[in-house]
């Protein structure tokens, strides 16, 4: 991005305070940390700090100007505007409107970095692709993420999150798709939507600006999703592996470094992919990625191909072998959605010994939260998991749900003290829970101790 700090008042609906009008700003920036030259802050309001506060700093660290929304003294540029959240969010929206390239929107309940990392993929075998940096999904990150856009990008993949009602709508509108991907409809931030029909309805509004023949992929495997009506205002095309899905993977073969399937599309051809992650789960995402990299006119075979380069990112379903265990960290997050996914991987390893699952709470789910753990703990029962070990006062619930058996631990030193007793090599164990409990830690002892 290259815009002078007069275009940017204009696109924001803001006023100069102080500075260059002709200074030249790259892009945005909302940690005071993080400033680089060219780069403007966005100080934001959050529910502990006023990034107002860190305007000084900004500058410090060597910004080039900032928001404000308040008249006040400053060390450099300023810009006052209404809300600086919404500020950048209409300049990031002024600015994708210079821009005519198809640009894939991605959301869903879990999954959208999966799946934004193999559309890119998939998608960069025929295009020069600009993505989401890391898991900026935010309304705060995917208004910086449209920023990045250059004349040389001719597509873009774009992961969006929302977990409020209301958000969508907002950054449906900075993004404007011309494509999209729902990769599942479940509970993660029930808390504040109350229902999943009330989270499809959020998620849908992404494919407010497609056109008519675009296609919307949407999950032909998820209960909600598969029943989608779009009313004629743009086309529905379902993936999945079930029977009826319009891109469908079949003949699912695992192997030690993942799996490979037959991607079969709409039209009758049929393609050979191998994906270096295991999973049924991650195979839908391929196919998600497959199928809009058709649409954006790469040749499936070279999609394929890339796919097979995908590198899965840490902490999240890394399977491993460490002196004669197999460790499955998916560390990184937990919601009754990965739960499911994870437990069922934990359930398909081909082992001698016996399996483990190293659950912790999951945060957010509100009113859900009872059930969420009590269904987790009784999926991992159905599956046949032999041992249950819950970390935690939400894992108390999760051990609920898989009745008799289940072990306790109040933290993850004590679940490590238990599951050292019990692993044996032959065995396979999954560690999983909320960022905020910290199962790496786990993690990390397995491996130091094996
Ligand atoms: P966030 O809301 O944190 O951005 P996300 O939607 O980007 O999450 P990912 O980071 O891609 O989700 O994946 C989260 C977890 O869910 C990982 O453990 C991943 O392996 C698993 N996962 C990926 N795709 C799916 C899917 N289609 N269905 C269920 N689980 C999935
Ligand atoms: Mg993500």
């Amino acid at each position: 991005m290259k815009l002078t700090l007069f275009e940017i008042a204009g696109l924001a609906g803001g006023r100069i305070l102080r500075g260059d009008p002709g200074a030249v700003v790259t892009n945005f920036f909302t940690d005071s940390r993080c400033a680089g030259p060219g780069l403007m802050f966005v100080p934001i309001r959050g529910e502990n700090n006023d990034g107002h506060d860190f305007i000084g700093s900004a500058f410090r660290n060597g910004a080039a100007a900032s928001f404000t929304d308040h008249p006040m003294e400053a060390e450099g540029p300023l810009v006052l505007v209404e809300d600086c959240r919404a500020a950048l969010q209409r300049a990031a929206e002024k600015y994708r409107e210079r821009f005519s390239l198809p640009i894939l929107g991605i959301t869903g309940s879990v999954g959208k970095t999966t799946a934004k990392e193999m559309a890119a993929l998939a998608i960069g075998a025929g295009h020069k692709v600009w993505k989401t940096p890391g898991n900026a999904n935010s309304q705060v990150g995917v208004p910086i993420t449209v920023c990045g856009l250059e004349p040389e990008h001719t597509a873009a993949v774009v992961e969006m999150g929302v977990s409020m009602p209301g958000e969508m709508e907002r950054i449906a509108r900075v993004v404007k798709p011309t494509c999209g991907i729902i990769t599942t409809i479940g509970t993660s931030h029930i808390e504040f939507m109350k229902t999943r029909e009330n989270i499809m309805a959020e998620k849908v509004k992404l494919a407010d600006y497609l056109k008519s023949d675009a296609p919307l992929f949407v999950s032909g495997d998820n209960d909600l999703l598969s029943s989608l009506d779009s009313g004629g205002r743009y086309r529905i095309v379902t993936f999945g592996l079930s029977e009826g899905c319009m891109w469908r993977g079949t003949d699912l073969e695992t192997d030690s470094g993942g799996q490979s399937f037959l991607c079969r599309t709409p039209d009758g051809r049929t393609q050979s992919v191998r994906l270096p992650a295991p999973g049924s789960h991650m195979a839908c995402d391929a196919l998600a990625a497959l199928a809009a990299a058709d649409w954006l006119g790469v040749p499936l075979p070279d999609a394929a191909r890339a796919l097979a380069g995908y590198i899965p990112p840490k902490m999240r379903q890394v399977i491993s072998q460490e002196g004669g265990v197999l460790l499955i960290d998916d560390s990184y997050n937990a919601s009754p959605d990965s739960m499911r996914s994870a437990l069922g991987l934990l359930a398909g390893q081909e082992i001698s010994g016996q399996r483990f699952a190293v659950l912790a709470g999951m945060r957010e789910l509100g009113d859900y939260t009872q059930q969420g753990h009590l269904e987790t703990g009784a999926y991992a029962k159905e599956l046949g998991i032999d041992t249950l070990i819950a970390v935690g006062e939400l894992g108390e619930i999760i051990a609920e749900g898989y009745g008799p058996g289940a072990i306790c631990a109040k933290d993850n030193a004590q679940a490590w003290e238990l599951l050292r007793e019990l692993l044996r090599p032959g065995d396979a164990v999954l560690v999983k829970g909320s960022r905020g409990m910290k199962t790496e830690g786990i993690v990390e002892k397995i491996k130091e101790n094996h």
